[in-house]
């Protein structure tokens, strides 16, 4: 059996690419640098690319490596900001989510969401004024309006909710998304458009001239090596980072942020029994909301919103965090949940604005909104927001940009709204376009629609590639939808170069598996040596830095043994 992966049809995304793109970013002097490669960084990246600019995008770590690969996944209008009358607020992330639903309808997919009657009949009756209210801000554009629930509908979308939590309730729709493919697609058609993209290189220094910042000083965080670039407008789109690249210029002035964290843990399907996303009552009686998210094969349940002051690099989950989540859902299940049932669990933190911390909302709401801040000259820094309205933000900051830059730049607007993501044709003819090639290739067929839901068009590409490559289709995790091609895509075609990149954001294994992989650690690892000469010992680094990374991250729930592996998560 051959296939025939030969067809670049873009560019390659390679780790070989961020090499050359090293070099260019000295080159020339950039209309605009953007530091951070989260959703909001990538995001101005493909706005400016879009308007023609000369954009450099550096991120010193992972594409998506941030928060972003570390949310809750929802495209939402923000139902809950309906309670604080943010209406603009909710206006525009309605907006945003039906935009991208049809920008990247593969990535992003409609979730109906249940919420269970609570608290007597002025709640209920409140309840449905929010669902009125949070549909005619979508301008009835939704996928669908909201609708009441019978006792029986409940039961048939939420089977396992014990009896007295709702006895009906209310259906309306979200979206969701995959936080971390979201970000790479955002990045790959900015490259597409001419965006240079480096990961793994890191601002160590602002440079100034005369008061002003014109660029930044970038470390090439695998080989060393130091790079000016020249920049008419810096954009610092570092998420809760944001005070510590804004105190390289500096006197930075009183911080911008407070981070808060958020926590999830992950479940497999049989344990909380969903048809539909729910959204249950917390067991601390504090008047908070926990959902549980239908995954595929798991349910996904979050999240917790507290301060925060530990490290940024590696927030952990706690006992409170996840004994907090499993109450939750043993209160409205009826269940026995504890931390060390999960298969997964994660933790984020959200960049809050220190300047609204005095207001009168909880963190949940102030973690929603953006601010751009535009000092020193020269640099920008743009903080806070959803990962559901990057667009907007992105357009935002680069207005901006353009009127510093000032000239005909100044008069091209924001063409995103019209750059598709990934998917060019329609969704249900790829997925039959796909599934031909896996026929003709000799292949199942089926593997073609939830790989046109992680690749869009290119899902034929990486069955040619499986088909073309020994065992290339056979899951690269027993039990979860991805192949054994799919690490080598992930580094000759999504720029991985690491075992984690592969593990924890290309694919999620490292969220859904017990053991974050177990046997498929090293063959990653193998492909990644392949790939990049790498020799055995680098090999073996990559995959204990994986290990450690996802240990420290999942805190009190446990990383299971590769050999029982199966037995936890699957049995
Ligand atoms: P980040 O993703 O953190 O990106 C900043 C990047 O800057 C990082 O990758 C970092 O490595 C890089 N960086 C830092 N310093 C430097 C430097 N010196 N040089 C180069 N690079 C640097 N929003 C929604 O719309 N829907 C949701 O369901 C949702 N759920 C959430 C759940 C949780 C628990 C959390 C925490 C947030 C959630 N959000 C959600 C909010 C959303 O995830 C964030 O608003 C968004 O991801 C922030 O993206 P960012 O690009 O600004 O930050």
């Amino acid at each position: 059996m051959g296939g025939t992966y030969t067809a670049w049809m873009f560019p390659r995304f390679s780790a070989a690419l961020r090499e050359d793109n090293l070099d260019r970013l000295g080159d020339c002097r950039y209309d605009v640098l953007v530091v951070g490669g989260g959703i909001t960084g990538a995001g101005i990246a493909l706005d400016a690319a879009a308007r023609g600019l000369d954009v450099a995008l550096v991120e010193r770590d992972d594409l998506g490596s941030g928060t972003s690969s570390r949310s809750s996944s929802l495209v939402h209008g923000g139902l809950r900001y309906l309670a604080q009358a943010m209406f603009g607020l909710t206006r525009e992330s309605a907006v945003e989510r039906d935009l991208l639903r049809r920008l990247a309808p593969h990535l992003v997919r409609p979730l109906p969401f249940v919420v269970p009657d609570a608290g007597g009949r002025r709640n209920v009756a409140l309840t449905g004024l929010g669902m009125w209210i949070y549909d005619g801000l979508a301008s009835f554009r939704n996928v669908a309006r909201h609708r009441r629930l019978s006792p029986t509908e409940l039961v048939d979308r939420i089977p396992g909710l014990v009896a007295g939590v709702g006895n009906a309730g209310y259906e309306y729709h979200d979206c969701r998304t995959d936080d971390a493919r979201l970000v790479l697609q955002v990045a790959r058609t900015a490259h597409r458009l001419g965006a240079v993209v480096v990961p793994r290189g890191e601002v160590v220094e602002l440079r100034e001239a005369r008061g002003r910042v014109t660029g930044a000083t970038v470390q090439d965080r695998v080989g060393g090596r130091e790079v000016a670039v020249r920049a008419r407008v810096t954009v610092s789109a570092t998420g809760v980072w944001a005070d510590e690249v804004r105190a390289l210029a500096g006197d930075p002035g009183p911080p911008v942020l407070t981070p808060s964290k958020g926590v999830h843990l992950v479940f497999p399907a049989r344990d909380v029994r969903v048809a539909a996303a729910a959204l249950v009552p917390s067991a601390a009686d504090d008047g908070r909301m926990v959902f549980v998210l239908p995954w595929d094969g798991e349910v996904v349940v979050g999240t917790t919103d507290d301060g925060y002051e530990g490290p940024l690099d590696m927030p952990t989950v706690e006992q409170a965090d996840a004994g907090y989540l499993c109450a939750a859902v043993n209160r409205a299940f009826g269940t026995d949940l504890r931390p060390f049932d999960a298969v997964g669990a994660w933790a984020g933190l959200r960049p809050l604005l220190a300047s609204e911390a005095h207001l009168p909302m909880d963190s949940e709401t102030l973690s929603r909104r953006h601010a751009i801040f535009d000092e020193p000259d020269g640099l920008l820094t743009i903080t806070g927001g959803k990962l559901t309205t990057y667009r907007s933000m992105a357009a935002e900051v680069v207005d901006r940009v353009v009127a510093t830059i000032g000239g005909s730049a100044a008069r091209v607007r924001s063409r995103t709204d019209r750059v598709p993501l990934g998917l060019r044709g329609g969704l249900a003819e790829t997925v039959a376009r796909t599934a031909g090639v896996c026929a003709e290739l000799g292949l199942d067929p089926a593997l073609s629609a939830p790989l046109v839901d992680r690749h869009g068009d290119e899902a034929v590409e990486v069955v040619e590639l499986a088909a073309a490559v020994p065992g290339g289709s056979e899951p690269l995790v027993a039990g979860l939808p991805y192949l054994r091609a799919e690490a080598r895509w992930a580094v000759e075609q999504e720029m991985a170069s690491t075992v984690e990149d592969v593990l924890a954001r290309r694919t999620r294994v490292a969220i859904r598996d017990a053991a974050a992989g177990g046997p498929a650690v090293a063959e990653v690892a193998d492909v990644l040596a392949g790939a990049l000469g790498w020799s055995p010992h680098q090999a073996a680094a990559s995959a204990d830095a994986y290990r450690r990374r996802v240990a420290g991250e999942r805190g009190v729930v446990p990383l299971a043994h590769p050999a029982s592996a199966d037995a936890l998560t699957r049995g």
